[in-house]
């Protein structure tokens, strides 16, 4: 039998976030632990502004709390970690408009096109209909891949071998409205020659699906890989100043992730968390949810 996804997920980030649960093992509160535990976080990619905050948090909580012993204080920590979390805890909504045009991007590699085909059937699995927007024509291999989940799912897709991006975008996105979809997602290019192609490339299909329907896109969402670490917040920032991001998909969290990194991005740039994946499978996609994810956090 599979393991649940929440026994993945603190499997995943118990790899490299071992260091946390053993920091409370001895019997002490005091400075070394403190040490440690700052120490952990940061190992665990959490970064200096939020290991900062959180350590902060955490001592004024023992205090106001009385806490007696090491396990109490983990649980403080459960608590400040939680909070500051929270912002990030946000439910995708769909239907306020139709269709509900969704721009994905991501670095090649980080699981957009698993990502996307994981989303597609969550919304099917909702009732919604989707329609899928090949639009990374630079790869033949994304392409293919986008164009295998669409088969398993029954969805449509529009694809064009080595057209033009946006001209895709635009085609789809007529297309969802003409066939009356509740969901277009469109895929976007990972990679190309430079990084500043790729940004104005990812522009221009911004641009150019508010020009086939004036309130798209309604979703803006990274997908970055949680293996990546501090990296990723830089993805993050890069991709939100360009593109303006309404939210993230963090995946590989069943791996050795870096799990920490989310409290970097809460502190620095809080772009919300829709999903997370746990797995390679179409139903290895989860809503985010801060409690749970700290709670598998600490371990
Ligand atoms: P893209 O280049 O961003 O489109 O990345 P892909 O969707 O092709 O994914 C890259 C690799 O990561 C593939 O082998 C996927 O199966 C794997 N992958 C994607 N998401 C997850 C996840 O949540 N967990 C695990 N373990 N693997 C994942």
């Amino acid at each position: 039998a599979r393991r649940s996804w929440m026994a993945r997920l603190s499997a995943g980030l118990r790899k490299t976030g071992s260091g946390i649960t053993t920091v409370f093992v001895g019997t002490r509160i005091d400075e070394a632990l403190y040490e440690e535990l700052e120490d952990a976080l940061l190992m665990a990619d959490t970064g200096v502004k939020a290991t900062t905050q959180l350590l902060q948090t955490l001592r004024r909580k023992v205090k106001e709390h009385k806490a007696a012993d090491p396990a109490a204080v983990k649980a403080l920590l459960a608590d400040a970690l939680t909070e500051l979390l929270q912002p990030l805890e946000k439910p995708l909504v769909i239907g306020a408009h139709q269709p509900t045009v969704i721009m994905v991007a991501g670095v090649n590699g980080a699981g957009k096109t698993t990502s996307i085909g994981k989303l597609t059937r969550h919304l099917a699995d909702h009732g919604q209909s989707v329609l899928l927007a090949a639009a990374d024509t630079f790869r033949a291999a994304a392409r293919e891949q986008l164009g295998v989940w669409a088969t398993r799912n029954t969805v449509d897709i529009i694809s064009q071998q080595g057209g033009d991006p946006a001209a895709v975008s635009f085609d789809a996105v007529s297309a969802g409205r003409a066939r009356g979809k509740d969901v277009v997602l469109v895929d976007t290019a990972g990679r190309l020659p430079t990084q500043l192609h790729l940004m104005q490339e990812l522009t221009k299909i911004r641009r150019v699906i508010t020009k086939a329907y004036a309130s798209a896109p309604h979703e803006v969402l990274l997908v970055i890989d949680g293996n990546t670490g501090q990296n990723a917040l830089a993805q993050v920032k890069a991709f939100d100043e360009a593109l303006q991001l309404t939210g993230l998909i963090v995946t590989k969290l069943d791996g050795t992730a870096k799990g920490g990194v989310l409290a970097a991005i809460a502190q620095e740039r809080p772009v919300p968390v829709y999903f997370i994946g746990v797995g390679e499978q179409v139903q290895d996609l989860q809503t985010f949810k801060a409690r749970e994810f700290a709670e598998a956090l600490l371990g």
